[in-house]
């Protein structure tokens, strides 16, 4: 490459010297893709600890591949969010928890941060990939949000095909909503203390060798929640925020507390303001706990790629990957670090 540049430079083809030595200088310094997902934050029991484990590590490694293979930011965090839809110990897509009349209500949103363009669904009840359709929303329509029937009509236009919403539902979803109904308590999102019935809303955040940053994040929002309550998963601001100034941030918990609190964009406006990731995230989460009484976690990439993870609930099951090495916990203060070899 140096003989290369050389025999440019002696050719008098400097323009073109200079723009090969930029872009070799660039593809030296492409940033290290990095990804991380959650799981959930809430009250989740012991036993559903090893299912959440495997979960976050499935999906964590779908959405680092797709990094690896040059793949977009947004095409990730897509890709680790389906995986998680797909698994019924988390609460999204199959599995997600039911709400009063016993049905699945489904919320996602995707979000961009080199253009801030943004794609959301909710109240989605027949597809099994919420967060594809909000990132189609995303790529294929003029507007940022669709709900119910529009939401179904966007989805049949481009091509998604139904399911029959049985086929949505869980045995613990029935078990967590039979046991709100018993003794129910809004404000926590795993009510499966007893019986292991809930589970978690799941979200991802990744940065490509680009520094592109997107977020994504996906729910069935909580047990025993009204016929069309919306939550703050598919709020941007609230659920997801993208920005690739800054970073990206997605959140889970108490959702009407989050919403009221714009929890992501907190996030987002105190790393703007100076604050390293990890410190934002803790600031912000347990500002909102403070203030509203209710808990909810969050996780949050730099720009730079440094890792932000706070969660003021019992746990929340995390993951990420970076320099060849996979790191996940659900505990407050545990970090465990496989090496990973893709
Ligand atoms: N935030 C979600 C909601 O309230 C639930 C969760 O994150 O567990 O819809």
């Amino acid at each position: 490459m140096v003989d290369l540049l050389l025999e440019l430079f002696r050719q008098n083809m400097y323009f073109v010297t200079l723009w090969t030595a930029l872009l070799l200088i660039n593809g030296y310094f492409a940033m290290e893709p990095v990804i991380i997902v959650h799981g959930g934050a809430g009250d989740i029991p012991q036993s559903r600890v090893k299912g959440k484990f495997d979960g976050v590590k499935v999906a964590v490694i779908a959405g680092h591949k797709v990094l690896l293979q040059g793949g977009s930011a947004l095409d990730a965090v897509e890709a680790a969010v389906v995986s998680m839809e797909e698994d019924e110990n988390f609460n999204a897509g199959y599995g997600s928890v039911l709400n009063l009349r016993g049905e699945v209500a489904m919320e996602a949103s995707i979000m961009r941060g080199e253009d801030l363009n943004s794609g959301a669904v909710t109240l989605v009840k027949e597809f099994r990939n919420p967060i594809s359709i909000a990132h189609k929303v995303l790529t294929d329509s003029p507007h940022s949000f669709l709900g119910g029937e529009g939401a179904k009509l966007f989805a049949l236009e481009k091509g998604f095909s139904t399911v029959p919403p049985e086929s949505l539902i869980s045995e613990n979803a029935k078990n967590a909503l039979e046991e709100f109904l018993q003794h129910g308590e809004f404000g926590r999102t795993e009510i499966g203390v007893k019986n292991e019935g809930g589970v978690g809303t799941v979200g991802a955040v990744a940065i490509d060798k680009h520094g592109h940053i997107a977020v994504a994040t996906s729910t069935g929002g909580m047990s025993g929640k009204a016929v069309g309550r919306i939550g703050d998963t598919p709020l941007i601001g609230s659920g997801t925020y993208a920005d690739d100034n800054v970073g990206g941030v997605s959140t889970t918990g108490h959702g009407e507390s989050i919403l009221k609190y714009c929890l992501a964009h907190s996030i987002i406006k105190l790393m703007e303001n100076g604050s390293d990731a990890n410190t934002a995230t803790k600031e912000a989460v347990t500002g909102m706990t403070n203030r509203l009484n209710n808990t909810a976690g969050a996780i949050t990439l730099s720009k730079n790629g440094d890792v932000g993870i706070y969660f003021s609930s019992t746990r929340m099951s995390w993951a990420y990957i970076k320099e060849n090495k996979l790191f996940y916990g659900i505990e407050h203060n545990e970090v465990i670090a496989d090496d990973y070899a893709p």
